[in-house]
């Protein structure tokens, strides 16, 4: 590719809305451009990129023996009323109407929509198993779409679903997807991490997820000191080692705490830790109202909520329903005295004359204990686990690092087949549901990760397999004819060979060529200047060391095959 004839609009500013360095690297180089919050365009450069991590993960994908197809990013409501998602999935489904006013939404997943072909299709065990893929764009509303790709509202997909007969077949599927995805991962030289993880709006009975490990990454991942246990916060469990309280109950005392709300101003107000405050959540769980207690220093788990009570939609209560449930002022509730369910994080059970709010303005609750004062519908585990936890799986600790989470798949079983009733008669004659798993990889989020992983103040350093270009050659005087002459030599060898190089040939500063070949990120240059040509040399420089070298005009497009084959292997 020539510079002068592509279209790579580098920039020198980078756009104020971009907070981590990949939206700021692929805006700078000329990747993308915003378009509205969260919906991008992919300039020529970006476009490279998704085509790269699509030709690893559909290769991967073809060798695992799923097959490639697509299906429409717009749906028909009808699909998402018959799998019950239609009302449940929230506001990340983007409802639209056509012209004859009828429902439908712009696909965010699209279980619905291939359990509909293959209930049409098929009708036999004889056909099972089969994996369907595809690479696509999805839309989810999301509430805080950020990070550029790394959370967007439309981006790209690879999405899998597989059908199988019964749980054996289903985990066996589950199991190649699973493998398929570590080749993926490794092939496009990410660092990742496989964690448990919780099911989420999917559903299903388990899941993974494949985390790139990054600081700038939205999701906590918990992984212990001392076994290969890791899990997302989400879902890692703690075990219930708590004694129940055996000390001396005190009178309890309401107390005004005037200016105190939160638990750290509680605290502050009493003199105590956060450790021995309550902190009273009031939830609306699939439309019923409830108060979930945990302890004031730790993090109430939603996902954990919603999977006790097998909700489909958990949220905080509004002010309104607080007030009309508890009569109290928002950020004063309490356990005492109020007619909703009150369930305890099990931290609580060995807690004894603690704070809690007193249901009314600026008033809070001294020396409360349960049992007493008010009695717990149920205790479970209903909080984050922490760095420091007990793991669930051995005598080892927690740790806490953050991941991107770029890959997901999920063990479905039949939630989609028996709602949609979607059957095939087994071997004996009988209509049974297909067991269903699906695989999701975020390609557009994949670019990004790869981004936040191999980078330096200069720019990306993409490794190779992702590399737009392999090589750039940087003629640094477009005027003189030997520079040119030997640049464009260069720049042939290496294409006849099959190898992407860029050559700049723009008439530029050399100082601009340098910068714009390290922000795009190429791994290795040739740099043809009239000082080292006259001594019939170039310079080979290598992005990810920062190491250069002069060879022999002659030599260079061997000794550049040979360094690109290093860094490839
Ligand atoms: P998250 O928790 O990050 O919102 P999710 O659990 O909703 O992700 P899935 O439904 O499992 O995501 O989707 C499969 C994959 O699609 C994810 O692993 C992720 O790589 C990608 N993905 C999901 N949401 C987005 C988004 N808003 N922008 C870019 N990629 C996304
Ligand atoms: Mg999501």
């Amino acid at each position: 590719m020539r510079y002068s004839k592509y279209f790579i609009p580098t920039l020198r500013e980078v756009p104020a809305d971009a907070e981590v360095v990949s939206h700021k690297l692929m805006a700078r180089a000329g990747m993308i451009k915003k378009l509205a919050s969260g919906i991008y365009s992919y300039l020529p450069l970006g476009v490279v990129m998704i085509k790269k991590v699509e030709e690893i993960v559909r290769q991967c994908m073809n060798e695992a023996g799923a097959i490639e197809l697509v299906m429409p990013s717009v749906q028909p409501a009808e699909l998402w009323q018959e799998s019950g998602r239609w009302d449940f999935y929230g506001k990340e489904l983007l409802r639209i109407k056509d012209r004859h006013n009828r429902d439908f939404c712009y696909g965010p997943t699209h279980e619905e929509v291939i359990t509909d072909i293959i209930r049409s299709y098929i009708s036999s065990y004889k056909a099972l198993p089969i994996n369907l893929y595809q690479i696509q764009t999805k839309f989810r509303d999301e509430v805080r779409p950020r990070f550029g790709l790394m959370r967007g509202r439309e981006f790209i997909m690879k999405d899998a679903y597989s059908f199988d007969v019964d749980d054996a077949g289903a985990n066996e599927s589950y199991k190649k997807m699973y493998d398929a995805y570590c080749k993926i991962f490794e092939r496009c030289g990410l660092r990742y991490k496989v964690v448990e993880a919780d099911s989420g709006a999917i559903g299903g009975s388990y899941s993974h997820e494949f985390m790139v490990l990054a600081d700038t990454g939205e999701d906590f991942v918990i992984s212990c000191d001392s076994c290969d246990y890791s899990a997302n916060v989400e879902k890692a469990p703690l075990k219930n080692e708590y004694k129940p309280f055996a000390g001396e109950m005190k009178p309890a005392e309401d107390i005004e705490t005037p200016g105190a709300k939160t638990v750290a101003e509680v605290a502050e107000f009493l003199k105590v830790p956060d450790a021995a405050i309550i902190k009273t959540m009031v939830l609306n769980v699939d439309d019923k109202i409830i108060a979930v207690c945990v302890r004031g220093d730790h993090e109430l788990n939603l996902a954990k909520v919603k999977n006790y009570f097998d909700a489909s939609i958990v949220d905080f209560a509004t002010p309104a329903e607080i007030f009309d449930h508890t009569g109290s002022p928002m950020g004063f509730c309490g356990p005492c005295d109020i007619k909703i369910p009150v369930y305890g994080d099990f931290a609580v059970t060995e807690m004894g004359n603690y704070c809690v709010g007193a249901n009314s303005k600026e008033t809070h609750k001294i020396n409360v204990n349960h049992g007493r004062d008010f009695q717990f519908e149920a205790v479970d585990d209903f909080r984050n686990a922490e760095a420091g936890d007990n793991c669930v799986a051995c005598d080892g600790k927690y740790e806490i690092t953050k991941g991107i989470e770029v890959g997901h798949i999920f063990k479905l079983g039949t939630k989609y087949s028996s709602s949609m009733n979607a059957m095939f008669l087994d071997n004996n004659g009988k209509r049974n549901p297909f067991v269903m798993g699906c695989y999701g990889i975020g390609v557009t989020r994949v670019v990004s990760a790869a981004i936040e992983q191999n980078h330096d103040e200069k720019g990306i350093k993409w490794p190779v397999h992702l590399a737009p270009f392999k090589i750039c050659v940087l003629p640094l005087a477009m005027k003189d004819k030997d520079v040119v002459e030997t640049a464009e030599n260069i720049y042939k060898n290496l294409t006849d060979r099959g190898i992407e190089v860029l050559l700049d040939d723009r008439d530029e500063r050399a100082g601009v060529k340098f910068n714009d070949a390290e922000l795009i990120g190429i791994p290795l240059r040739v740099v043809v200047g009239k000082k080292t040509l006259a001594d019939g040399k170039v310079e080979i420089g290598v992005r990810s060391t920062g190491e250069s070298s002069e060879t022999a005009v002659d030599d260079c497009c061997e000794e550049i095959v040979r360094k690109l084959q290093e860094l490839s292997a």
